[in-house]
């Protein structure tokens, strides 16, 4: 093909592809219209609706997430990848705070605060 067989002029094109976000409808009826009343955007669809979710605030209480070994910040998240990597760092957890690697992320605040409250270090399989 040469350069002159390359369509330039795309004015004419639109977009037709249809995309089915739940093809096994795995996504609850009222889950567009739930996100939908929780925002001032019109949200119509799946994509729209994730997006609205992923940016709420966590419904666990703050006090009850847990921490950063490091930092003790809650933006501790777990690893899921399931073949290990040549360059992957130990440790289960990552903290997006501060970066740090670790297999026990802290007890939550609320477990600290309350002694009759187990704390991971103290559960005996
Ligand atoms: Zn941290």
């Amino acid at each position: 093909m040469s350069m002159s067989d390359t369509p330039t002029d795309w004015t004419d094109w639109t977009d037709d592809r249809t995309t089915d976000h739940d093809p096994h409808n795995l996504v609850p009826s009222g889950f567009v219209d739930a996100w939908n009343s929780q925002t001032s955007e019109t949200v119509t669809t799946i994509p729209e609706a994730l997006a609205v979710a992923e940016r709420a605030p966590s419904s666990t209480p703050h006090g009850e997430l847990r921490r950063c070994p490091s930092c003790e910040s809650v933006t501790v998240t777990s690893k899921t990848a399931i073949v290990e990597r040549e360059n992957q760092e130990p440790g289960a957890h990552k903290c997006a705070a501060c970066g740090a690697h670790f297999d026990e992320p802290l007890a939550s605040r609320e477990a600290e605060l309350d002694p009759s409250q187990a704390t991971l270090g103290e559960v005996v399989r």
